[in-house]
């Protein structure tokens, strides 16, 4: 690689790179943003939904001590056997149902799409959403329709759902239950009907599972064009990468076909496995989240000018109705907390901020400085 150009023939060299990147490249990649990850050294960090606890020491010890029989020079189990059995037991996948793994759901919903990539299929889901759905749609040249949540408390707005179905006869519908960045779950009653109107596929993303009150997994039984997919992420794995898409087996052999083979890692696959092994203390600490959220919920609430949306998730959004939310998250950011601000994507998240429930102490931490920032 050349230093950056500090003389004319430099200047046209890169001149010709850039030409050359952008002739080859297709259309559709040259006009995506990078998702961006925020630099979040030093900072209490309530901005990527991650569980804020560590493993109990005696934990730890055991943990390292299974990594001691890893073979990093042999590649993985290439269907993560063993790993796939806790993995069906601890999210209730139904027996009859195939079971994929990826590298963390971000991978899933790449191989879903891949597998659609090429006809003129159109992806749809309601927005605003996880914004990779549509990223990943564009980045493979697909057609994604996003059809508005109700602004009032971004349930879904049937009627505008019925339409974009007769209208597009999405090849996918993507419905986050719950959703992010809005924290809530859409009505059972809604999500059914999409799924009895659905043409073709819907994937439910349950990324947010351990802290909800409802699932689909069971209703993998009665509709054959569902997936479901879930996540280790926020349950507390964000840093092993692990998801997992559960739907009839017909569905699931094709989409393995498009999965790397050993997309998950030795290290991984001991790691998961023997977290699962230990899934009261994960879910202890889930139990403690979702305390805390409601906690944190209310703590917010309580503060000037904001309004607080209900969550069925490891996150709250708030709303803020006599400030600007990108001047309240760089001064909190000042004060040493990042959290999200999802003003830039405007329409229906204007004014609001996205906030990861964290530890009583971080909680603490977060709301002292937000107070202190509104009240100013
Ligand atoms: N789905 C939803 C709804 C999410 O919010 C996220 C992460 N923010 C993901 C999927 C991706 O999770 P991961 O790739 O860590 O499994």
């Amino acid at each position: 690689m050349r230093a950056p150009p500090n003389t004319a023939s430099d200047v046209s060299l890169m001149d010709s790179l850039a030409s050359k990147v952008s002739s080859l490249l297709r259309p559709e990649i040259l006009a995506l943003s990078a998702y961006h990850v925020q630099d979040s050294s030093g900072y209490i960090k309530l901005d990527a939904m991650e569980n804020p606890y560590d493993w109990p020491e005696t934990m730890v010890e055991e943990w390292l001590a299974r990594l001691r029989a890893a073979k990093p020079n042999r590649y993985p189990d290439p269907s993560a056997g063993r790993l796939k059995g806790a993995l069906r037991t601890v999210n209730e996948v139904p027996d009859q149902a195939g079971l994929m793994l990826g590298n963390g759901s971000d991978e899933l919903i790449q191989i879903i799409l891949m597998a659609i990539a090429g006809t003129d299929a159109v992806v749809l889901a309601p927005e605003p959403t996880f914004v990779m759905y549509r990223q990943i749609g564009a980045s493979l040249g697909l057609r994604f329709v996003g059809v508005s949540l109700r602004e009032a408390d971004f349930s879904l707005d049937m009627d505008a759902m019925r339409d974009a179905i007769r209208t597009h006869q999405p090849a996918v519908i993507f419905l986050a239950y719950p959703n992010n960045p809005t924290g809530n779950a859409f009505a059972r009653e809604d999500v059914l009907e999409v799924l009895k109107l659905a043409p073709n596929l819907v994937v439910i993303d349950e990324a947010y599972a351990p802290f909800a009150d409802s699932t689909f997994m069971p209703k993998l039984a009665e509709f054959d064009q569902l997936l479901v997919m879930r996540t280790l992420s926020k349950l507390g794995l964000a840093g092993l990468r692990l998801g997992l898409l559960a739907g009839h087996p017909a569905w699931i052999e094709q989409l393995d076909k498009l999965r790397l083979p050993y997309n998950i890692n030795v290290l991984t696959q001991i790691s998961a496995e023997f977290a699962l092994s230990k899934y009261e203390v994960l879910d202890a600490q889930v139990a403690h989240i979702r305390e805390q959220r409601d906690a944190l919920s209310a703590a917010v609430q309580a503060l000037p000018a904001v309004k607080v949306y209900p969550s069925q998730a490891n996150f709250l959004m708030f709303r803020l109705l006599n400030a600007d939310a990108t001047e309240v998250f760089g001064a909190l950011k000042q004060a040493g907390v990042l959290i999200k601000n999802l003003h830039p994507a405007g329409g229906l998240l204007r004014q609001c901020l996205r906030v990861t429930v964290g530890t009583p102490t971080e909680n603490q931490e977060f709301i002292a400085a937000l107070g202190n920032i509104l009240k100013a």
